[in-house]
């Protein structure tokens, strides 16, 4: 609420808004220095296909800051990405996420999200590039998750650049699909592998009409391009079977496994042979 201060003066910050702008200013300082000090780290995530076979992790960073603890991504990501900070951050995961990768099964993939600033800037590919190079990582092997947000922007940017990462070999998935305002003609025009269905759709599965309704739509727009589906935040065994019903190709969810760091899919990771007990476990839900 505007405080009136005599003369005129209008106050636009209430103490609540000053404090949160102080906060926001130590978070970005205190991040400057985070990959540096070893601050970061990755959790990984499963993904799995309809038929119950894990086919890959998607990268998520964590930042345990040293008096705040953890730090989720949705609070100091848009920090990073207002900042600058986030091309060192986003640079620090992939080389992270396709070190660990080279090491698991050579069917696994890893998916890494990348920020649509990372996306402006021009030097991209050969990042990601030198990433592939150091790391032996087969590119194959990895998928870059984009938003609709890097498409808004500038769209025949955004395709060239797109196109550039595609001759690397890597994949791209169209991530938290249905939530941003582009338009869908874009899906026509840009090298997609997958398109991941916002989990918010998900998570009304079961509950409302609508819901199944979009995810059987998303669904039929993505097979009918010729894109494989992945379903985002999958929690409950009927959004489970109902995404199989639908014809949905892959899920990821808490309900596949949770985010964690590797050694916690030690056994999933290491070879098809025990993969193959992850499978039978999984399809008995
Ligand atoms: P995202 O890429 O859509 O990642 C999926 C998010 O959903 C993750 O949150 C994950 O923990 C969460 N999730 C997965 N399964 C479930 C579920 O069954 N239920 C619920 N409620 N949530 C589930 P997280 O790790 O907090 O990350 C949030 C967002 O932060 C990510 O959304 C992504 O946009 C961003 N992010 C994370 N890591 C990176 C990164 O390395 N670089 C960039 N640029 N962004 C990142
Ligand atoms: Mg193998
Ligand atoms: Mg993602
Ligand atoms: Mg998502």
């Amino acid at each position: 609420r505007a405080k009136h201060e005599g003369r005129g003066v209008v106050r636009f910050f209430t103490p609540a808004m000053d404090q949160q702008l102080r906060d926001r200013r130590a978070l970005e300082r205190d991040l400057r220095s985070a990959v540096a000090n070893g601050e970061l780290f990755v959790e990984y995530q499963p993904q799995r296909h309809s038929d119950g076979e894990i086919i890959g992790f998607e990268a998520l960073v964590r930042w345990h800051h040293p008096q705040r603890g953890i730090v989720p991504p949705a609070e100091f990501i848009p920090i990073a990405e207002e900042s600058d900070l986030i091309i060192g951050i986003g640079e620090w995961v992939l080389r992270q996420a396709c070190r660990e990768a080279a090491s698991w099964d050579d069917t696994l993939q890893v998916a890494v999200n990348v920020s649509a600033i990372q996306f402006r800037r021009g030097d991209l590919q050969q990042m990601v590039r030198t990433v592939l190079q150091e790391t032996g990582i087969p590119p194959a092997r990895l998928e870059l998750e984009i938003t609709e947000g890097v498409l808004i922007e500038n769209l025949a940017r955004a395709a060239s650049m797109l196109n550039s990462l595609k001759i690397l070999g890597i994949r791209i998935a169209l991530d938290d699909f249905g939530t941003g305002y582009s338009s869908l003609s874009y899906l026509q025009s840009l090298p997609l592998d997958r398109i991941k269905i916002d989990r918010s759709f998900v998570a009304s599965l079961g509950r409302t009409d609508r819901s199944l309704a979009i995810v059987r739509a998303v669904i039929g727009l993505a097979h009918g391009l010729g894109l494989p589906v992945l379903a985002e935040g999958v929690e409950t065994k009927e959004q489970l079977r109902a995404l199989i019903r639908e014809g949905c190709d892959e899920m990821q969810g808490y309900l596949i496994g949770r985010p964690h760091p590797i050694e916690a899919y030690a056994e999933v990771v290491g070879s098809d042979q025990r993969r193959q007990k992850m499978l039978v476990r999984n399809s008995a839900l």
